[in-house]
């Protein structure tokens, strides 16, 4: 079996991630980097539905045992939070970080030197945690971090709300791809989210995702090298739609697609101002989804 190296080395010694630093950068004047399509001048520090400027904001970074098991291992998986979202749920379950903006600016060579602490600490990847809304400043540190010599894999832990055209960028960089797909009807994401075009945009960014990296690959220790996870959190009432989210994931994208079907919903953020969203799950209603996952014999991960 051939030693793992992670895709971003390769797109650094063929020059393509200078060109993508190019082209990312190149977004943010007329800012386009996510399906907002906001066209604010974040080089001018002009902010858009994502609160976000030209730095980028980090909530926190340590090594994390509570993602995947083939993301954690026993070291932890490399988390960096970066603060703001371009999604911003009314019931976020880190609310203070997405909509109240809690963390620091931090420029690309603090954020390279967070990721090779990471590293060096033995995390076995760095894991980005939304970030769709600060890809050039990711690619700017990613630049440095593998010039110091970064050579873990790279997780893109993201809403799934992304443009193709970033997509397209992050193609040849991003070894992990892990978005969620949160609902499938255009009137829910639009009352919990904004976005009523959420679903028709995540299922061309998952499938887009999946051309680009594959179904999961993990190494001889179990640990994650390359492809694709879908989280998928439960909602009460079946307000996400389960069914046919996880129906299109074994049927559109793969069957051998590793999907995380997770329980944890409560009403947090502004998620009580809306009769629907006012409760956790029931563990009836989990098992419920859980079944349908197993029936569909879709990989799924708990
Ligand atoms: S990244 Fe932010 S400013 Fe740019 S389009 Fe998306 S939400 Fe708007």
């Amino acid at each position: 079996m051939k030693p793992f190296v992670p895709k971003f080395i390769k797109a650094k010694q063929q020059g393509l991630l200078h060109e993508k630093i190019q082209q990312s950068t190149a977004l943010l004047s007329s800012c386009t980097l996510c399906p907002r399509q906001c066209k604010v001048d974040r080089t001018k520090n002009e902010k858009g539905f994502c609160s976000t400027g030209e730095k980028a904001v980090v909530a926190s970074f340590a090594p994390h045992f509570g993602e995947e098991p083939q993301l954690v291992g026993d070291k932890g998986s490399g988390t960096i939070f970066f603060t703001h979202c371009n999604l911003k749920c009314v019931f976020c379950q880190n609310y203070d970080i997405s909509v109240n903006g809690m963390g620091q600016e931090a420029d690309d060579g603090q954020i390279a030197a967070i990721m090779l602490y990471l590293q060096k600490i033995g995390c076995h990847n760095i894991n980005l945690v939304t970030p769709s809304h600060v890809v050039p400043q990711i690619l700017r540190a990613l630049d440095i971090a593998a010039g110091q010599g970064l050579n873990i894999p790279l997780v893109y832990n993201c809403s799934g709300y992304e443009s193709i055209d970033t997509l397209y960028i992050l193609k040849d960089v991003i070894d992990i791809y892990m978005p969620d797909f949160k609902f499938w009807d255009p009137v829910v994401c639009e009352m919990c989210c904004h976005a009523q075009d959420y679903p028709q945009v995540v299922r061309k960014a998952i499938k887009l995702m999946h051309d680009q990296v594959g179904d999961l690959k993990v190494d001889k220790n179990g640990i994650a090298c390359s492809g694709l996870i879908v989280r998928h959190l439960v909602m009460p009432e079946n307000l996400a739609g389960t069914h046919h989210i996880l129906k299109f994931l074994k049927e559109k994208i793969s069957s051998h697609t590793h999907v995380n079907v997770m329980s944890q919903y409560r009403p947090m953020g502004d998620a009580g101002k809306i009769k629907a969203l006012s409760r956790s799950l029931t563990t009836e209603e989990f098992q419920k989804a859980l079944k349908m996952a197993r029936d569909l014999n879709l990989k799924i991960i708990q």
